[in-house]
């Protein structure tokens, strides 16, 4: 199936006489005959569902659904694009262990790595992946575990390269993982790259009604864990009596491993009413994305021709030194966020935000709404100024998130806003 008709099909799928819609598993735990059955569900021997901090069979239909649209073989949902970012690495680095991440990645990322994950005895470093080969390899050590990256960096929009990048994971012996939260499923699927495991902030244009706060980990099955370097996947876990996660599932290892110890002890999967909700989204995220990605790029032109505007970022422009990369890994649409950086820096793209009407000025982004942020002030305050160089932005540059009203109804909005901006 096409990504458009998998947005639809994939997951539940009703049989005789059941609801068509994605039934609502409201309760907080299953019922079984025997105590031998509930036993057979805690040995890990047995399919189904015990308890909804655990797993639910609602949430089950939607992550079947996102393990299709990624191509993997399947994913774990969480109660947050953060979790999942968490969980992603957790689940195979432990204190002690190193891996190496992409400076140009989502604010509330970077202070996960470089403040809490620390704080754990987990240490990264942060490399710029536009950087050679050479240099990103320079950043590996004897006890690196994983490389992280965005696929379109929130909010620099940059294009990682990620047949390149997951060479140099690979030739180091550590799995490739993608935060593929801003092109969707629609528009890129990394694991078809060599991306080894996928997350996905869902509450962006998974869900796309700024309804639920969302997240989910999608594993490829394709990553070897022999070799000693992930003991915690190839040696018996005592937590369940000794099972050995790449003896006992195979290819989805990580997984199940992911589920079994972290969303147990963690308590990470989400409400089954939260996951109906994002679902709804997902299944016209195929129409969305098209809007979204016309939008953006019709809003970049506009950008464009302004004489307040330094600089237009968005991959899809012909300027944009990431054009080449963006048609290779997204050429259906370049997803619906771009950035301008206005001349007059922080104070004019303030006043800019201060004097829009239909866009709205929140933290949020990957909406059917037109928003819009300022980064400086905002969703990466807490980073140094070092770190915004790093991650890519200006204080002059505001994010904006394209919506699917009428392209024409937006750029109004922005004239009318550009004209507030003194020169
Ligand atoms: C928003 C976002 C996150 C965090 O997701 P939440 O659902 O807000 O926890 C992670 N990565 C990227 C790229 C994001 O845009």
């Amino acid at each position: 199936m096409k990504k458009e008709t998998q947005c639809i099909h994939s997951g539940y799928k009703s049989k005789n006489g059941e609801p068509m819609a994605l039934p609502i598993f409201q309760s907080t735990t299953f019922t079984y005959d025997s105590t031998d059955d509930i036993g057979r569900l805690f040995d890990l021997k047995g399919e189904g569902h015990m308890y909804s901090r655990i797993s639910n069979p609602t949430v089950a239909y939607y992550e079947k659904k996102l393990a299709e649209m990624e191509g993997g073989i399947a994913a774990v949902c969480t109660v947050s694009g953060q979790s999942a970012v968490f969980v992603s690495l957790f689940n195979i680095l432990s204190c002690g262990d190193h891996f190496v991440t992409g400076s140009k990645i989502y604010g509330g990322t970077t202070n996960l790595f470089a403040v809490t994950m620390k704080r754990m005895g987990i240490d990264c470093t942060f490399v710029d992946l536009d950087s050679d080969d050479e240099t990103i390899q320079k950043a590996f050590r004897p006890n690196t575990k994983a490389l992280f990256g965005e696929t379109l960096a929130n909010p620099s929009l940059e294009v990682l390269d990620i047949e390149r990048i997951a060479k140099i994971a690979h030739k180091n012996g550590v799995p490739f993982i993608v935060d593929n939260t801003f092109p969707t499923p629609v528009l890129c699927n990394p694991i078809k790259y060599g991306a080894d495991i996928i997350v996905h902030s869902t509450t962006k244009y998974l869900d796309g009604h700024a309804l639920q706060v969302g997240g989910a980990v999608i594993d490829s099955g394709n990553f070897n864990w022999e070799g000693g370097k992930y003991p915690g996947l190839t040696e018996p876990d005592e937590s369940y009596h000794g099972v050995v996660y790449t003896k006992t599932f195979g290819n989805a290892a990580y997984a199940n491993k992911l589920r079994a110890q972290l969303i147990r002890d963690f308590g990470l999967c989400p409400p089954a009413i939260s996951v109906f909700l994002t679902d709804m989204g997902t299944q016209t995220l195929g129409v969305r994305m098209k809007v979204h990605c016309n939008n953006a790029m019709r809003a970049a032109e506009f950008f464009e021709k302004s004489d307040k505007i330094e600089k237009v970022i968005y991959p899809g422009l012909k300027s944009s030194e990431y054009y080449a990369l963006a048609m290779k890994y997204l050429p259906k649409g370049q997803s619906g966020v771009l950035s301008v950086i206005f001349k007059e820096g922080r104070k004019a793209g303030i006043k800019f935000m201060d004097s829009l009407s239909l866009a709205r000025n929140v933290v949020h982004v990957a909406d059917i709404r037109t928003l819009v942020l300022h980064p400086a002030s905002e969703t990466h305050r807490q980073l140094t100024d070092e770190q915004l160089k790093a991650a890519g932005i200006s204080p002059g540059l505001v994010r904006i998130s394209v919506g699917i009203e009428d392209i024409e109804d937006i750029t109004a909005d922005f004239e009318q806003a550009l004209r507030a901006v003194q020169v």
